[in-house]
C-alpha cells in the first residue's frame, strides 16, 4: 500500500477495498466485475467511484487496461509486460507469460522506436468446450 501512497493516491476506505481487490488478481476484472464485488463490503459506493479509482490508477501506470475484450474494458494489476488469451465464449482471459520475438519490418524501425507489443490470442477455453454448444 506505500506504493499508493507514494504516487500520492488519497487512500479512503473505498479505495483500499479496491486495491485489496485488486491486488495479486489474475481473472481481468471489468469495472462492474469489481463494482459489484467491493459494493457488498460498501453498499453506498457508486460505480463512479470505483471508475475514477481505475482511471486514476491507470493514469499512474499502476494497472493495465485491456482492450482484448470487445463489449467491457478489462483490469490488469499486473504491469509486467505480457500476453493474454481470451475465451470468445465466456470472455475469461489468462496470462501468457512468453516473449515472443516478432521482427519489424527495417522501414518501419527507420522511423519509429517501438517500445513494446501486446499479443492477444482468441480461442474457446476447456470449461467452453467441455460445456459444448
Ligand atoms: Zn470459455
Ligand atoms: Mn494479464
Amino acid at each position: 500500500m506505500e506504493r499508493y501512497r507514494e504516487i500520492g493516491l488519497k487512500l479512503t476506505p473505498q479505495r483500499l477495498a479496491i486495491l485489496e481487490y485488486l491486488d495479486g488478481n489474475t481473472s481481468h476484472p471489468s469495472a462492474e466485475d469489481i463494482y459489484s464485488c467491493v459494493k457488498k463490503k460498501f453498499p453506498t459506493m457508486s460505480f463512479a467511484t470505483v471508475y475514477n479509482t481505475l482511471e486514476t490508477l491507470r493514469k499512474r501506470g499502476q494497472i493495465l487496461e485491456l482492450t482484448i475484450d470487445p463489449d467491457r474494458k478489462r483490469y490488469d494489476p499486473n504491469i509486467h509486460p505480457h500476453n493474454h488469451l481470451i475465451c470468445l465464449r465466456c470472455k475469461t482471459i489468462v496470462d501468457v507469460d512468453l516473449d515472443f520475438e516478432i521482427p519489424i519490418p527495417d522501414e518501419a524501425r527507420k522511423s519509429f522506436d517501438v517500445l513494446g507489443n501486446h499479443i492477444e490470442f482468441y480461442g474457446i477455453c476447456d470449461k467452453c468446450k467441455k460445456g459444448g454448444e
